[in-house]
């Protein structure tokens, strides 16, 4: 079969990037190795992380018509809470000070991965190939040519632009000879739901401790999204914790500020590396979102980001030509440039400053929280960055 774009990789930002391309008059694929049928869970990260998506994200997956599959919307972030135990200060960011609603808001992936799949089922002109993995690539001059194993047999596509959206050990960035750069933060992020004993109010917690980030995240089904970081030669152990010691840690680390936890569901441990493609564009061929770069979830950009990558190639398809041509790849990456720089260094800076216990990091953290509270010109650039406006902005992307 011939395809103008074949996208590998059905995840969160290949699905993403299926609803943009809707309507550009290409003939557009999607390969994706892991079955709906099987439950929209089965798919690495349609799990039970807790996602905040930025307002970029937020006015795109509305634009695409994403949100409206959701059984319950995101629950809004309107108010951050950060602070670092042993240092003194702590920095709150309240939306309405910035002339907004919400900084974003919060939907478990499951859920957002469930809603992706019902829009991608939605496209009319769209081919999907589910379950299907590409084994093979090879490059013909004007186009590559793809082997593909479905249903217990194998066929052959063909592709004037390649697009590689599937995840950190992706297939289509080892096959294009593109190596990557990878960083072990040794640490182990274990993720829950958790009750308190008060109700969540549009306020999210974020608290930085030697041993790694805890977040709490206000959900859609009033309980809090928990995020607790530890260090990898403890992650057994705390795996192996019962709920009610696990509780009393969460209560210990975090303090009351958010009240007295109460019950905890299903955790769920995830390692954390960062996975950086040396490049992202080949020839009739890039790389988006996980596959791109996998980042450090503190921060709460990688979606957000491969969403970006996503909405900009689609916004650079609009105009018909052919679509993997080197000056529009080329254009692509210049557009990509800042804001990826930017997000990649937000979000190491974060995870490694954040955890570094030693006294005279100590003093600059609590210089640098002091100062970020009481010179309100310092936040301005900061939220306007996390909520996803950093260097060009992708028009679906933007403030109405
Ligand atoms: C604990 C945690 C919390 C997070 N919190 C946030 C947050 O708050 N905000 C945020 O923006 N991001 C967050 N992230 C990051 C976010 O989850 C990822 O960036 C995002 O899920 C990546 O999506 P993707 O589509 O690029 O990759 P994936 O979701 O990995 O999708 C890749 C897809 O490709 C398919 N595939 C692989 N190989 C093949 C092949 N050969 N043929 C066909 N198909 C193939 C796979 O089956 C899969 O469905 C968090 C991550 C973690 C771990």
């Amino acid at each position: 079969m011939q395809h103008d774009i074949v996208i590998i990789g059905g995840g969160l930002v290949g699905a993403g990037l299926a609803c943009a391309l809707d309507g550009s008059g290409f003939n557009v694929a999607l390969v994706e190795a892991v079955a709906a049928d099987d439950g929209a869970q089965a798919r690495p990260s349609f799990d039970e992380r807790n996602l905040v998506l930025a307002d970029a994200s937020l006015n795109a997956l509305t634009r695409l018509a994403v949100l409206a599959h959701l059984r319950q919307p995101p629950a809004p972030v309107q108010r951050i809470h950060v602070t670092r135990a042993g240092d003194f200060g702590a920095v709150r960011l309240n939306a309405s000070d910035y002339g907004r609603e919400r900084f974003g808001g919060v939907v478990v992936a499951r859920d957002l991965g469930q809603a992706l799949e019902a829009a991608v089922c939605a496209l009319p002109a769209l081919t999907r190939y589910c379950p299907a993995q590409v084994q093979a690539l090879d490059y013909d001059e004007d186009h590559w040519r793809l082997r593909v194993q479905r249903d217990g047999s194998e066929c052959t596509l063909s592709a004037r632009l390649l697009v590689g959206a599937d995840g950190s050990q992706s297939f289509v960035r080892s096959a294009l000879g593109i190596g990557e750069d990878v960083t072990d933060y040794q640490q182990t992020l274990m993720v829950s739901a958790v009750a308190t004993n008060r109700a969540t109010d549009g306020q999210a917690f974020e608290r930085f401790t030697d041993s790694g980030p805890l977040a709490l995240l206000p959900r859609p089904d009033g309980l809090y999204g928990s995020v607790m970081g530890v260090a990898r030669e403890q992650a057994d152990a705390v795996a192996a914790l019962s709920d009610a010691e696990y509780l009393a840690l969460l209560q210990q680390r975090f303090g009351s500020r958010a009240g007295r936890f109460t019950r905890v569901g299903k955790r769920v441990a995830y390692p954390i590396r960062r996975v950086l493609a040396k490049q992202c564009v080949a020839p009739r061929a890039l790389l988006i979102g996980n596959a791109a770069q996998t980042i450090h979830p503190v921060g709460a950009q990688g979606f957000n980001l491969g969403l970006r990558d996503a909405l900009c190639l689609a916004e650079l398809l609009t105009d018909g030509g052919d679509p993997g041509e080197a000056q529009r790849l080329a254009l692509y990456r210049e557009r990509r440039r800042e804001d990826r720089e930017r997000t990649l260094a937000f979000s190491d800076g974060l995870a490694r400053i954040t955890a570094n216990p030693g006294f005279s990091m100590h003093l600059l953290r609590s210089l640098g929280f002091l100062a970020l509270e009481h010179l309100p010109g310092l936040k301005a650039p900061l939220v306007s960055g996390a909520m996803g406006y950093r260097g060009w902005v992708p028009a679906l992307a933007r403030p109405a």
